[in-house]
């Protein structure tokens, strides 16, 4: 992974607990909770995997530095963050349906409320540093099977 090659190129001094959180976090495709990040660590690494205090704390480091992202998915109701990797600076925004939890990342370029910021920014004097964007609905594939009959059809005559 070319993120974990940069790390180690800048000498950087991430914690060890960090890197091996984030490179578990690497070798996944979906966004991950500490939980399921420790698992994954203990099949490769055994007794040797890092605590889930360990892996809570590194997180939070990871999402402060801008190496992983939160995704909110509190409608799932679990209590649990989950994080995704991101490149360094950068930050996504998804469409999540609350039916079946599928998150659809919005693919464009630029982030929806840039031009929010600049606003807010000229109106008052306040420079956004982050910010969270979820949109949360129905996907294309909980809609067609939704069953017709809740709708009630609205009669004019
Ligand atoms: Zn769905
Ligand atoms: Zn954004």
């Amino acid at each position: 992974m070319a993120l974990i090659s940069k790390l180690h190129g800048k000498g950087n001094t991430l914690p060890k607990g960090a890197k091996r959180t984030l490179g578990a976090l690497s070798q996944s495709r979906s966004m991950m909770t500490a939980k399921e990040l420790r698992i994954g660590m203990q099949m490769t690494d055994g007794d040797q995997a890092p605590g889930l205090t360990t892996i809570y704390r590194s997180l939070d480091l990871l999402e402060r530095m801008g190496y992983i992202q939160q995704v909110h998915l509190n409608h799932i109701g679990d209590n649990e963050k989950r994080y995704q990797l991101v490149n360094p600076g950068e930050h996504h925004h998804h469409l999540v349906c609350k039916q079946c939890n599928e998150q659809i990342m919005l693919k464009e370029k630029d982030c929806l409320i840039s031009k929010l910021e600049t606003a807010v920014e000229a109106e008052y004097g306040f420079k956004l540093q982050s910010h969270v964007l979820q949109l949360f609905g129905l996907c294309g594939g909980c809609l067609q099977n939704q069953n017709p009959t809740k709708y009630i059809a609205l009669s004019h005559s």
